[in-house]
């Protein structure tokens, strides 16, 4: 049957597919507009079945040795490199990424996080004696994964797998347009041998199901990657219910030069700080969307910008908003900066994208933006860059314009000496922050200050979220 004309079951429960009930998601791809794929729905009603399953599958996949779920990460690693290129097809068909960031950040990344993860829960310390107790690390229990479509693999394996890693059963909800990868990510669990209700998918409407997942008595923890409208929500339910809850949520990072930076360091840091803030065409909740440079190098920063930006051809090297409504959504975010008195160094609103169809908004860049300003401070999701000036000889007002956020989950900081850039960079108040270009740890916690979220993923912290302790007292 032709992929357009079927449709594909959107639950997994219990190790076998399941239509739904709830209607058909399109997937349109954002590239050419044309239909890609058709995924049946579920809604709230199939929730307790697959909550159900993942009870049943908790009493033995919890007894399971550390060894036996790294070889099951392993697996799991080695069948998603073999479906390496159906899942970068499914990627390039929700996103339309660019084909190399869908190899790379979207695909091969993950693979690597999961081998990582398989290689920290062998060394981690899941018992330890203390005087007369043993000190137990048990899972959490039953994982409601609630993830976005950003970076539709990635997010599932940032939770599935320290949910695997740890013992804990997983029901995964993800973003309605993140469908597709999510199912070829089951399908690639089925043949790596993951027990039959370890994992249990949902595709369906978050405002449906999430409320019902979060108040089913049989889930212990929510794990919510999303927006901070939908995060305060899901947190004040699931506080309700006295529940584990995890929350990554946005950003609006600020990439920060130190007065000492220039000549070729400057236009490094310039051209890598765009790059980062175009990544994904700017829906990465990571990006570093603020460019603060000191007033005296404000004028050469806005010439590389003009030249570096230049490169951001649509489609090839910049792929288009992920629907026409987000689309929408940015180009509103660019008209109001525009009415406030923000000055288009490249891009605009008015701006047509290079690519004749599709969801594309020019890359713009933004220059004397207030501070204060909405498109100083609240997250936009596309490809807009808004540079922030502070005086020359005050690395402190740099800092402070840094950390004037609601935000803190990223960041860089850009000096001449790499060790004082470090100093500066510890108090860039967020949970990752890079000096001088330094590339990306996936050994290394992930997560947000302030309203960036609670807890962290990946690292051994993002293991640790999903276990309790238990101390078991030996009388001596
Ligand atoms: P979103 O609208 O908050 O949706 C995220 C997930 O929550 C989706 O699966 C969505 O389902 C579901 N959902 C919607 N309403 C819900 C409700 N009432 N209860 C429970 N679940 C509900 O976010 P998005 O638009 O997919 O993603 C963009 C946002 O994610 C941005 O703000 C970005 O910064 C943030 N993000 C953060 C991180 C991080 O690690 N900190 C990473 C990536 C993205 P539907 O798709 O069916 O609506
Ligand atoms: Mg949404």
């Amino acid at each position: 049957m032709d992929k357009t004309t079927e449709v594909l079951p959107g639950a997994y429960i219990a190790g076998a597919w399941r239509a739904g009930s709830a209607g058909v998601y399109e997937q349109i791809s954002p590239v050419t507009e044309e239909l890609v794929q058709r995924i049946d729905l579920v809604d709230a009603s199939s929730v307790d079945d697959a909550v159900v399953a993942a009870r049943e599958a908790f009493s033995s996949f919890s007894q399971t040795t550390v060894e036996e779920r790294a070889q099951l990460l392993d697996r799991l690693a080695e069948e998603l490199s073999v479906a390496r290129d159906e899942l970068v097809a499914s990627v390039v068909g929700e996103l339309g990424a660019p084909i190399r960031i869908a190899e790379s950040v979207h695909v091969d990344g993950p693979i690597r996080i999961i081998q990582t993860i398989a290689a920290q829960i062998r060394e981690f310390e899941f018992e330890r004696s203390v005087g007369n107790s043993v000190i137990h690390r048990v899972p959490v229990g039953v994982i409601a994964a609630i993830t976005p479509w950003n970076y539709p693999l990635h997010q599932i394996v940032a939770k599935v797998i320290a949910a695997f890693a740890t013992g804990c059963t997983v029901v995964l909800k993800p973003a309605e347009a993140g469908s597709g990868t999510a199912r070829l990510f089951v399908e690639a669990t089925q043949r790596a041998g993951v027990p039959a209700g370890v994992l249990n998918l949902l595709c369906g409407r978050g405002s449906d199901i999430g409320p019902a997942l979060i108040d089913h008595p049989g889930v212990d923890m929510v794990s919510f990657t999303g927006s901070v409208a939908v995060g305060r929500r899901i947190g004040a339910a699931a506080g309700e219910r006295i529940k584990r809850c995890t929350l990554e949520l946005g950003g609006k990072s600020a990439s920060l030069v130190l007065p000492d930076v220039q000549g070729e360091q400057l236009i490094k840091a310039v051209k890598v700080s765009l790059a980062n803030c175009l990544l994904n065409s700017g829906q990465t909740c990571s990006a570093w969307t603020r460019l603060i440079v000191p007033e005296s190098a404000l004028e050469q920063t806005l010439e590389v910008l003009t030249d570096a930006v230049a490169k951001y051809q649509e489609p090839a090297r910049l792929g288009p908003m992920v629907s026409a409504e987000h689309r929408e959504r940015v180009l509103e975010f660019m008209r109001r900066a525009e009415a406030d008195g923000a000055r288009v160094i490249a891009g605009g609103s008015t701006s047509a994208p290079s690519a004749q169809r599709g969801w594309f908004v020019a890359p713009t860049i933004y220059a004397g933006v207030d501070p204060k300003s909405e498109i100083a401070q609240e997250e936009v999701f596309g490809p807009v860059l808004a540079v922030l000036t502070y005086p020359d000889d005050d690395v402190d007002a740099g800092v402070d314009v840094a950390n004037d956020s609601q935000y803190g989950l990223s960041g860089a900081v850009w000096g001449a000496h790499d060790a004082e850039a470090a100093r500066v960079a510890a108090r860039v108040r967020t949970g990752q922050v890079d000096v001088n270009g330094a590339r990306f740890n996936p050994e290394a916690p992930f997560g947000g200050f302030k309203n960036s979220g609670i807890g962290r993923e990946l690292g051994a912290a993002g293991i640790e979220d999903y276990l309790d302790y238990q101390a078991v007292q030996l009388p001596q």
